[in-house]
């Protein structure tokens, strides 16, 4: 591609009539004068003014045949980032294609601020990264001619800057332009890092080419007639370029074989483009009888395109003085797509619908995977499917890019990051802002975890991510606490049977019938005994009935009483006093979806692990199929010990009410004239619609303690609701926790 000094919007105008006469030259020129006017003032390292840039993108641009909207894009690329220009000014002046390509491109530069290599596996999610995000192949373009501009002018900037520029470009923007096929912008992308980060290595090589440009002349005119003189006769009527090769290209090829460069056939090439591709494969026959070709180099990309859809012939044959030199041959279609790659496929064609559009992008997407391509069958198959659509990428703040599946949660990121980041992590923030576990990741999201030690995953969590990886370490740590519980409720449970029959816990631990006992159920410590009673799969009878002969203990009616008294509460049991009927030793306790309070209907199931989950009879849940009807066990609400119900139970409000600022102290009179206290208590208003509501958590003795609560509350003045609330689910915990 032509480096052009001075570029003129006329230049531009020119080129762009030559394969779009019916231009409309008035978008380009009131894009010109708008970006020139925003910039100016500005000046780029060099010295010259900052337009002189998008000006040489956009002609870039139209050197590789781009529509006007992209080349309009290209004049304004930097307008967002680099002025006072809002989105919206651009799309009242432009309209939403260009503003939006714009913006598209500004997102990038913040992805670019956030990035660094570590691995190499970092620049490939990278790649996909910039690639799964756009939506417009004209973003990814206009990127690439930008990046081609910078690399251009990069001499003016400092030393390390040159060289992680340099980098990034070789890293992310080269093999982009590679897998899309343009090979212009790829050899010369690659030809500037390599003199920025290979400085010597450019230099030597530079000069030993320069060196043979003698020689090269007169050798390169001789084949050339001969190549004329050869198509001449048999009517081909074929273009003849000699090259000097990339230069990057060849370092890479000597360093390979570890060799200097010893003649001018290792820099110089032939490229023959010709009208069909009937002539290709004559003019390769013809050029095979005139020179020996070299075996096992002969390269067919006519019948096997190459995964970015590159066509040619290549060859290398033995020349004059037994030198062997490459030669590629091609038509003019070829050609233009071996250059310009995806933005010769994009200029086939105009004014196309959307969804043209949208297949071109999957076309794109579908380049990028070369896995795919081993056969042109394939390769074809391949242009159809879209490779991404199920990977999302997002980044820590840091710039490290993970990839997930789509539908991956906030949570699922945290997991990524450390299992313990994502044990304790209560939400984050996603592009600056709060957002809940749940939240679903989209491309391109810069995610913040943010945990809290009193934290600990929660069963509903597994219906909230959508990795394996999280799903996996959520069950490892719910098991791990379910036995930790059980081993506690099996312990306890022995215990108060082992004292019944008046012996003492030390007594009976290592004794020679606990070891029997141990063998008996295949079970290796006390520990794992208490767990089979706690898990309920072992009853605690059975055992202590092993282990201490009944000698005689206290009636059963006593111990009926004792029970009732001793009933275990679990840690969530909330003082509710529940229990199994008939049954007391089960491990009960409240269901945080419905938390039903004495006096309610209710209903338990048998959870695995955690004892027996006592649910509202009215709870959606019971009605799911979350529960096996099996598992289903009678409960009922017990007596305390002041034969009432013990401390009662929390019950979260809703209310809406009109505003007023006297209202929450109605709220409190009201609840404390129904004997009841308020635990906590949040207040909003809405001035601007006079309306306010509060979130108000309260103590409640029963099921008619808590209607007298809510009938009073309703009977205040401007109380418009009153609700309970169903399900303290687990964000209104994080929010807790949070503070
Ligand atoms: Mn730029």
């Amino acid at each position: 591609m032509a480096l052009t000094p001075k570029v003129r919007i006329e230049d531009i105008l020119n080129r762009v009539e030559l394969y779009r006469p019916d231009l409309d030259e008035n978008l380009l020129r009131h894009a010109y004068v708008f970006a020139a006017n925003r910039h100016q003032g500005q000046v780029r390292r060099s010295g010259e003014a900052y337009f002189v840039h998008p000006l040489t993108v956009a002609w870039i641009l139209a050197q590789m045949e781009l529509d006007e909207v992209a080349i309009a894009a290209g004049l304004l690329h930097d307008i967002l980032e680099d002025t006072e220009t809002t989105e919206a000014e651009l799309e009242a002046e432009f309209g939403s294609q260009i503003s939006r390509l714009v913006a598209a491109l500004t997102k990038i530069s913040v992805y670019e601020s956030s990035y660094t290599t570590r691995e190499e596996t970092d620049a490939e999610n990278f790649r996909r990264l910039l690639l799964a995000s756009i939506d417009d192949v004209r973003v990814i373009l206009i990127k690439l001619a930008d990046r081609l501009h910078n690399m251009r002018t990069l001499n003016f900037l400092r030393r390390e800057r040159q060289v992680a520029i340099a980098q990034e470009t070789l890293e992310i923007y080269a093999p982009i332009s590679n897998r899309l096929g343009i090979g212009s912008i790829k050899g010369e992308l690659e030809d500037l890092c390599f003199r920025y980060l290979h400085p010597h290595a450019a230099e030597r090589l530079e000069h030993e080419i320069e060196e043979r440009a003698a020689a090269a002349k007169r050798w390169f005119s001789r084949i050339q007639d001969e190549l004329t003189e050869l198509t001449h006769e048999h009517d081909i009527q074929g273009t003849i370029e000699g090259r000097v090769k990339h230069h990057y290209s060849v370092y890479r090829k000597l360093k390979a074989q570890g060799i200097d460069v010893s003649n001018v056939f290792d820099f110089l090439a032939f490229r023959i483009i010709v009208p069909t591709i009937a002539d290709c494969y004559s003019t390769l026959g013809l050029i095979h009888q005139q020179w020996s070709p070299v075996p096992g180099r002969i390269k067919d990309y006519i019948a096997m395109p190459k995964p970015n859809a590159y066509q040619s012939l290549h060859t290398s044959v033995i020349g004059p003085e037994g030198h062997p030199f490459e030669i590629q041959i091609r038509t003019e279609a070829m050609h233009k797509i071996a250059e310009f790659g995806i933005a010769a496929h994009w200029s086939y064609k105009e004014g196309e619908a959307e969804v043209e559009q949208d297949s071109r992008v999957t076309w794109l997407r579908s380049l990028l995977d070369n896995s795919t391509s081993s056969s042109p069958r394939e390769f074809l198959d391949s242009l159809k499917v879209d490779l991404y659509p199920d990977e999302v990428y997002a980044f820590t703040p840091k710039g490290d890019v993970f990839s997930f599946p789509a539908g991956a949660a906030l949570l699922d990121f945290a997991y990524r990051i450390h299992t313990e980041v994502g044990h304790t992590c209560v939400g984050g923030r996603v592009n600056g802002r709060w957002v809940p576990l749940k939240t679903s990741l989209k491309n391109g999201d810069i995610v913040e975890i943010s945990t809290s030690p009193q934290q600990a995953p929660h069963h509903d969590w597994l219906s909230l991510v959508g990795t394996n990886r999280a799903r996996s370490k959520i069950r490892a740590h719910l098991k791990r606490e379910e036995k930790v519980r059980a081993i506690e409720v099996g312990r306890k449970l022995f215990e108060r049977e082992i004292r019944r029959r008046g012996v003492g816990l030390k007594r009976v631990l290592g004794s020679d019938e606990m070891k029997a006992a141990l063998v008996t159920h295949g079970l290796a410590k006390d520990e794992d005994l208490f767990a089979a009673m706690g898990f309920g799969r072992l009853s605690a009878q059975t055992i202590v009935a092993q282990v201490v002969p009944d000698q005689g203990a206290e009636t059963p009616s006593a111990t009926h009483e004792d029970r009732w008294a001793a009933a275990p509460k679990s840690p969530k049991d909330g003082g509710g006093g529940l229990e199994v009927t008939g049954d007391p030793d089960f491990l009960v306790y409240v269901a945080q979806c419905c938390a039903p309070v004495r006096g309610e209907e209710i209903v338990g199931f048998v959870t695995r692990g955690k004892g027996v989950a006592v649910h509202a009879r009215s709870c959606p849940n019971v009605k799911n199929l979350l529960y096996h009807p099996e598992r289903e066990i009678p409960v009922r609400w017990s007596r305390g010990l002041d034969g009432r119900g013990g401390q009662g139970s929390q019950v979260d409000l809703d209310m809406v009410f009109r505003e007023d600022p006297a209202m929450l102290t109605s709220i409190s009179q009201a609840i404390s004239a129904e004997g009841s206290g308020i635990v906590s208590c949040h207040l909003q208003t809405e001035q601007a619609e006079g309306r306010g509501s509060a979130s108000v958590t309260v103590m409640v003795d029963d099921a008619d303690h808590l209607r007298r609560i809510i009938d009073r509350l309703l009977s205040l003045k401007g109380m418009h609701e009153v609700e309970r609330r169903s399900g303290r689910g687990q964000f209104s915990r994080a929010a807790a926790s949070r503070g």
